[in-house]
């Protein structure tokens, strides 16, 4: 199992579960990818992809806007350019629809696949159950958001909305930018994305499963099969592997022969500790495109979306903004200090993660769930474990399939 992720960890879990025997490496450690810093939301409605009808227009906006929250590294543009032009070319309804409804079986039960993966377990405290809310500046804000509210009711997801002086008596945090809110119960989050992979990582340990500080340089396949996976800490001999290295997996799976078009959409948190008065429930900024989470120590703001590159060095001009909606939406904010933290969303141009076996090669690819990796993650495992077991997964596995990006060669 490569990469200690939230999609490792559950693949790992649920593998050790079903009986096999189980190596969990992580190049540095559990939980040191985007599912450290995420904004700890099971965002089980989020079946609207970004590249929805409208994106192009709302990109074009956010070029005018000096608090946009989305950034373009310039010199990226013609590594990006290609996987532009595939993301942009599915912002039409009928894709929207077709990714909605491939999207809703792996988020939409996710705080129940949450609950099932961590029962009895050291990671259980973690979970939180709560509602969300999205806060909008007004009706007409929340009005012109009518596309994703609608697949979201067609998904099942109908919000309650609340607007004027209810909108700070349900929420006495929000300032008065905030007019609408669009609320919706039955939800959960993640009190400490860190601590929760951390004592996942000590769960699977428990269980009988094997954790290791190690980086995978290679999966060798012996007549088309997987026979070890080459680490920096020695060969690990293996009879399947699962590939679940985040952003970091598109080089190894190249080398299997699939070419899965994904970038890096780096994303950002500041987490105040100590803050007073939190939320009362996490909450989305739409203005700012960010999550406003209450978490175990503190306010986690994550969110916005800055394309360029694997460079690990975080750009200030992300975090200024961010910092500029937070003190908007939460103006009598007080707080001990402010954490920084940039991580990088692995997101495909068909806004679909890459779940199931590269050709018969035994490896078996779990990466690619943009935004939504945390509130999948648990689903997916269940399903990569299905898989290797040899038990079908009682759900159509063909949206997520690897060979839409190609065959795996060798071994097909
Ligand atoms: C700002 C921000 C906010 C977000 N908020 C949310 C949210 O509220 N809800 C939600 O559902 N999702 C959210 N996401 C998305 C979510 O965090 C990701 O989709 C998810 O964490 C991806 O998990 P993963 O296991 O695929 O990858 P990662 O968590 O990135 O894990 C990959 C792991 O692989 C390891 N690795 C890489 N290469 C190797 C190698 N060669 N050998 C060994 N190990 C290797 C890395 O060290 C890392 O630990 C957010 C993301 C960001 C950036």
């Amino acid at each position: 199992m490569i990469g200690a992720g939230i999609c490792g960890l559950s693949a790992a879990l649920w593998l050790r579960r079903a009986g096999q025997a189980v190596t969990l490496i992580d190049r540095e450690g559990p939980g040191a990818g985007a599912s450290f810093g995420n904004a700890g939301i099971l965002a089980q409605w989020a079946v609207v992809p970004v590249n929805a009808p409208g994106l192009l227009r709302q990109g074009l906006g956010y070029m005018a806007d000096p608090d946009s929250p989305l950034f373009l590294r310039w010199r990226h543009l013609p590594h990006l350019a290609p996987w532009l032009m595939r993301f942009a070319a599915r912002a039409n309804d009928r894709d929207t629809r077709a990714t909605a409804r491939a999207l809703l079986p792996l988020i939409g039960d996710s705080l129940e696949q949450h609950r099932a993966l961590a029962r009895g377990t050291v990671a259980e405290k973690w979970l939180a159950s709560s509602e969300i809310g999205f806060a909008y500046p007004g009706r007409a804000d929340y009005a012109a958001d009518s596309y994703g509210w609608t697949l979201k009711r067609d998904a099942g997801f109908e919000p309650e909305v609340i607007e004027g002086p209810a909108v700070q008596e349900a929420e006495p945090a929000l300032g008065p930018e905030i007019g609408c809110l669009a609320l919706m119960k039955g939800h959960g989050h993640i009190l400490d994305p860190g601590a929760y992979m951390a004592d996942l990582a000590r769960a699977l340990e428990a269980e009988g499963g094997r954790v290791l500080r190690a980086e995978a340089r290679d999966i060798v396949l012996e007549d088309g099969r997987v026979t070890r996976v080459e680490t920096d800490a020695g060969p690990l001999p293996c009879a399947a592997a699962v590939l679940a290295a985040g952003i970091w997996s598109g080089p190894i799976a190249r080398k299997l022969g699939l070419a899965v078009p994904m970038v890096a959409e780096r994303g950002y948190h500041l987490h105040f500790t100590g803050a007073r008065p939190l939320p009362r429930r996490p909450l989305m900024i739409t203005r700012g495109k960010f999550g406003a989470t209450p978490m175990a120590d503190g306010l986690r703001c994550a969110g916005l979306v800055e394309l360029g590159g694997l460079d690990p060095r975080p750009s200030p001009r992300p975090l200024k903004v961010l910092r500029r909606h937070a003190a908007r939406a939460f103006p009598g904010l007080a707080h001990e200090g402010a954490r920084e933290w940039m991580g990088m969303r692995p997101s495909t141009a068909d806004s679909l993660p890459v779940v199931g076996e590269i050709g018969r090669t035994g490896v078996h690819a779990a990466f690619g769930h943009q935004h939504v990796g945390l509130t999948a993650g648990p689903k997916t495992g269940r399903l990569v474990a299905d898989m290797i077991a040899g038990r079908r997964p009682n759900l159509d596995m063909a949206p997520y399939a690897p060979a839409r990006f190609g065959r795996g060669r060798p071994g097909d």
